[in-house]
């Protein structure tokens, strides 16, 4: 398998520190608000990526924590907890956001098919962990003290600070990109360990050596749990881009500076985002939809998933309701194929020439999801396969394999089948059920096909659309469908 490895801005091969065995540590949610489709997109290329990793042979734990306290508003350790701004959002305590937020996580990660991680960490759990963590940087003399604030990690201590970011470190100090907290060394320290301010009262605190309330910092959680369960050195991280800078540029720092600067992590993957209308789609802007948003619209988180295997995940993707229609109509397409290729029987054994074709397949397919997860290519081949003369008990086991790594879960297109036409049944409208004037509509729209004023008819069938119904035409007569909204 190869992968885009941030750290050393080239297409790695992975090759594990003790094979066949890989760690990969995904960042995971922060518990504040409603699992996102930009979420979903991330985590769903993960899960990918982990099908891929284990196709290929590689025994992978994965780990995925659940960020559900430290998280500031601002990467400058200058804003609020997020879970408490949630708290406060839905007026609960800041322990219930985290568990009703964690849970539509997961329900979100089921509906997509992701797999669940070996290990799923939470922060608050893990704060002995943490604080043992921070000790250790504060004895190795990396850490300070700010009063009333926190304990702070030095950047300047590290003579490697930013390698995963380039971060220009002297352009840094000069200027003031960083808003700065007063009392830090220098504008990339960044906090460890939180302290309540007066009359803060938060609902998530615990006792540390320097204060009687105080939390642990974002970043802490990360590389204490990932080391925790996998070791001080591992494979694999994967995250946003957003996080490179700052996030996991700290991680880093933190993990080295505990081990003595052992490497961290061999492989840095981050994800470009979804975005919409131009903008990455984001709690903190609003304008996110969610896995009820897709379902509302009648449509499937499967088609969702397809679409998101169209798009490399180092692409930017935007999102829009007609992309996402027009692939539901092609999961439908995929679906009724999928069960067709299933019922045909009458397996023969394969010529050598369709062997060989069908191996080629398997070979182009697995080649680009290898190499560096390229989706686009490999769904390409999916399609050509499908459109091949491979007969069909041999094209549905190979499409069945394929699957693995894409994770449609096209084995149970029987039940999709059925969901679908479901739906499709409980759209459908008799057309005597319409107003007078749409009855209308749909009368002249037959005239007009009878004198096959095909302009007419096709003016008419854009009235329809326009009040919300689509129009087919079956030997039994028309049939109306509500479109979705
Ligand atoms: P957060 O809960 O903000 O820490 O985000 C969890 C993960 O989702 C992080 O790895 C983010 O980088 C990622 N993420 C957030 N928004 C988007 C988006 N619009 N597109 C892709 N990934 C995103
Ligand atoms: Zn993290």
């Amino acid at each position: 398998m190869k992968l885009y490895n941030t750290l050393t801005r080239q297409i790695d091969v992975v090759e594990p520190i003790q094979p066949p065995r890989v760690g990969l540590y995904a960042c995971g949610l922060t518990v504040y608000d409603f699992t996102h489709l930009g979420h979903l997109r991330k985590y769903t290329m993960d899960d990918v990526l982990i099908r891929t990793l284990r196709r290929a042979g590689y025994q992978v734990t994965f780990v995925q924590n659940v960020t559900d306290v430290g998280h500031l508003t601002s990467d400058s350790d200058t804003g609020e907890d997020k879970l408490e701004k949630g708290a406060r959002k839905y007026g609960k305590t800041a322990w219930d956001v985290a568990k009703e937020f964690e849970e539509y996580f997961w329900r979100s990660m089921d509906a997509m098919g992701n797999v669940r991680p070996d290990v799923s960490c939470r922060a608050t759990e893990h704060i002995p962990e943490q604080l043992e963590m921070v000790k250790t940087l504060e004895a190795k003399g990396f850490a300070y003290v700010i009063d009333d604030d926190g304990v702070y990690f030095d950047t300047s201590k590290l003579d490697d600070y930013g390698k995963l970011a380039l971060i220009d470190i002297e352009q840094l100090r000069e200027g003031a990109r960083v808003e700065r907290v007063a009392g830090k060394r220098n504008p990339t320290d960044f906090a460890l360990w939180k302290f309540e301010r007066p009359g803060e009262n938060r609902a998530m605190a615990w006792p540390s050596p320097w204060a009687e309330r105080s939390f642990p910092g974002w970043h802490i959680e990360c590389s204490a749990m990932s080391m925790k369960y996998l070791g001080e050195q591992f494979e694999i991280h994967t995250g946003g881009i957003d996080h490179i800078n700052v996030h996991h540029t700290n991680e880093i720092a933190q993990a080295e500076a505990a081990t003595g600067k052992k490497p961290f992590v061999k492989y840095w993957v981050h994800h470009n985002f979804l975005r919409v209308d131009g903008e990455k789609m984001s709690k903190s802007l609003g304008n996110f939809f969610t896995i009820d948003d897709i379902e509302k619209r009648g449509l499937s988180p499967r088609a969702l998933r397809l679409l998101f295997l169209t798009t490399h995940y180092r692409s930017e993707m935007n999102f829009t309701w007609g992309n996402l229609e027009g692939m539901q109509k092609t999961w439908e397409r995929l679906i009724r194929q999928v069960v067709q290729l299933k019922a045909e029987t009458g397996r023969t054994t394969l010529s050598e020439e369709k062997l060989d074709q069908l191996n080629e397949y398997r070979q182009r397919f697995v080649t680009a999801m290898e190499n560096d997860l390229d989706t686009p290519t490999a769904v390409a081949v999916m399609w050509e396969m499908l459109k091949s003369n491979i007969p069909s008990p041999d094209k549905y086991d190979l499409l069945i394999e394929l699957d693995e790594l894409m994770g449609l879960g096209l084995r149970q297109a029987d039940s999709y089948l059925a969901e679908i036409e479901a739906k499709h049944h409980a759209q459908s409208v008799r057309v005597e059920e319409l107003s007078a004037e749409l009855q209308q509509v749909v009368q002249d729209r037959q005239t007009a096909r009878a004198n096959q004023d095909w302009a007419a008819a096709d003016a008419a069938r854009d009235t329809l659309l326009a009040a919300g119904y689509t129009i087919k035409d079956t030997p039994q007569g028309p049939v109306l469908t509500k479109t979705s909204i």
